[in-house]
């Protein structure tokens, strides 16, 4: 039995929360009456809501995210059905701002902000009987007087999941889509503390530390320290940071060019590289810097990169979204995920919603549906260009054949492919490995008139760099069996027998 229940509802197995370990750890002496319990969103929601109340509290508090908020709704909804007497508390940033696209009436109450200082406060009044008002502004937490979770990662998320750390919250840019530009100030951790607990994580097992700071880059001498600090670990490791791509001294540049293959990733977030949307979102950035410190990163680093960019946002149109990922494809091979624009509540996103025709859905994640440069139909083939490059470009698995398919014109080309293909597939979802590559292989060879052997070759060679991976009997009859036999070392005579495997 435990009075006050902690319920995250993350995403995925490997995800864990962070934000729910800080409310845990600052629950003073309620700590002992309390626990964490995580779900994903594929959780049956009667089933979450049985474990959660077989401990039989008297106080949920559920983290609500863009991700999760249909199924959070959903969830208090059985709760409160069962339960009626206990005492509901949301936090996140999900409703933390307003207009609440998803109903949370049956809520008791909703903490907006970082919510450390309140819902201890908050759960204290709950058990002794004093009133508060349903809707609690959190009081902001100096982060150097919060104690930190880190030690409420368990054996299995060390074991399993990410380790989601921070070393700052808050960032000082404006961008006008993004929640981030609403918070007041940015404030920093004590380092020397963080970087204790940090040791104590490494001690006991954990390796895969991704920061959630929105712009790690921005104070060098903290993001110096910190890369310091793994730069002395002799043991493999991978970090996650998420970087401006316009702040690289030289004094984080030698550093980088310090950590070893896989064990550096930057996630850098461009979303356009038209000046004119740029200041239409009042996004600050230097396209010079931006270009100079891709070249660096992609050319003399390890670093592996993930580069963004959003379609829809306003003013940009599908030419110069397009000549977007053209400019970007040169400066990199790297990923580059491509968003669909979202309207998240508390954003100032709204205040172009008449001069540019905005309209959003108002189903999480909110994504717009049109405006006047991209009609409803041109949003959707978008979609589902941003899916099949997904599954083709990013997933890395056909890094040679994907030049064909853009040929001389990146955008160019592999729209017309992602139209091909949805008209075959009639789906962007569940298309294996093997069917994929056969779908590449005939538009390539039948639609584009493309060498079959010299195609099928080349996937071959894709494919095969999985070690694992057998021959898909489409390709069977057209390979030359040359890059197979280069790279897998075996002989001619073999390569029947290898066709039967
Ligand atoms: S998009 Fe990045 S730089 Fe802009 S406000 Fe958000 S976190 Fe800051």
């Amino acid at each position: 039995m435990k009075e006050i229940v902690l319920v995250a509802i993350n995403s995925r197995y490997t995800h864990t929360s962070l934000a729910l370990k800080y409310l845990y750890a600052n629950l003073k002496e309620l700590q002992e009456r309390a626990e964490i319990l995580e779900f994903i969103i594929n959780d049956k929601t009667q089933t979450v809501a049985e474990k959660i109340l077989e401990k039989k509290p008297k106080i949920i508090g559920i983290g609500v995210y863009i991700w999760n908020a249909i199924d959070v709704h959903n969830l208090i909804e059985t709760l409160k059905k069962v339960s009626p007497k206990t005492k509901i508390v949301l936090g996140g940033p999900e409703v933390s701002y307003q207009p609440f696209r998803v109903n949370f009436d049956k809520a008791d109450f909703i903490i907006q902000g970082e919510g450390e200082i309140s819902f201890y406060e908050l759960c204290n009044d709950i058990l002794k009987n004093r009133a508060n008002p349903k809707i609690i502004k959190a009081k902001i937490p100096n982060l150097k007087e919060i104690k930190l979770p880190y030690s409420y990662f368990n054996d299995e998320d060390i074991k399993h999941r990410n380790i989601y750390v921070e070393a700052s919250r808050g960032c000082p840019f404006e961008c006008e889509f993004c929640l981030s530009a609403i918070d007041e100030k940015v404030q920093h951790f004590e380092m020397d503390i963080l970087l204790d607990e940090f040791e104590l994580l490494w001690q006991r097992g954990a390796r895969n530390f991704k920061f959630i700071d929105r712009t790690f880059n921005l104070n060098i001498t903290h993001a110096n320290l910190l890369m310091d600090f793994f730069l002395a670990k002799d043991e493999p490791y991978s970090l996650h940071f998420e970087v401006i791509p316009d702040h690289f001294p030289e004094a984080l540049k030698k550093r980088i060019l310090q950590f070893p293959p896989a064990s550096l990733q930057l996630e850098i977030g461009i979303q356009t590289l038209n000046n004119n949307v740029l200041e239409n979102i009042n996004r600050k950035m230097n396209l010079n810097k931006v270009k100079k410190n891709i070249d660096f990163l992609e050319n003399s680093s390890n670093a592996h990169l993930h580069v963004d960019l959003i379609v829809g946002l306003p003013g940009e149109s599908l030419e110069s979204f397009a000549k977007n990922l053209n400019r970007l494809k040169m400066m990199t091979n790297s990923e580059i995920q491509i968003g669909i624009l979202k309207k998240l509540s508390g954003t100032t996103l709204n205040r172009h919603d008449e001069k540019f025709g905005m309209i959003y859905s108002d189903i999480p994640p909110y994504d717009i549906l049109k405006n006047d440069n991209l009609s409803f139909e041109t949003i959707q083939k978008m979609k589902r260009f941003a899916r099949f490059w997904d599954l083709i470009y990013n997933s890395g698995n056909f890094q040679k054949t994907v030049l064909s398919i853009f040929e001389d014109d990146v955008f160019e080309g592999f729209y017309e492919f992602s139209e091909w293909i949805y008209k075959q597939s009639d789906s962007t979802w569940q298309i294996s490995l093997n069917r994929l590559s056969e779908y590449i292989f005939t538009y390539l060879t039948e639609y584009k008139n493309f060498n079959k052997t010299k195609i099928a070759d080349t996937i071959l060679a894709d494919l095969t760099k999985v070690a694992e991976r057998k021959i898909p009997k489409f390709l069977q009859n057209h390979i030359s069996f040359t890059p197979y036999i280069r790279k897998k070392n075996i002989t001619k005579q073999n390569k029947r027998q290898l066709l039967r495997e």
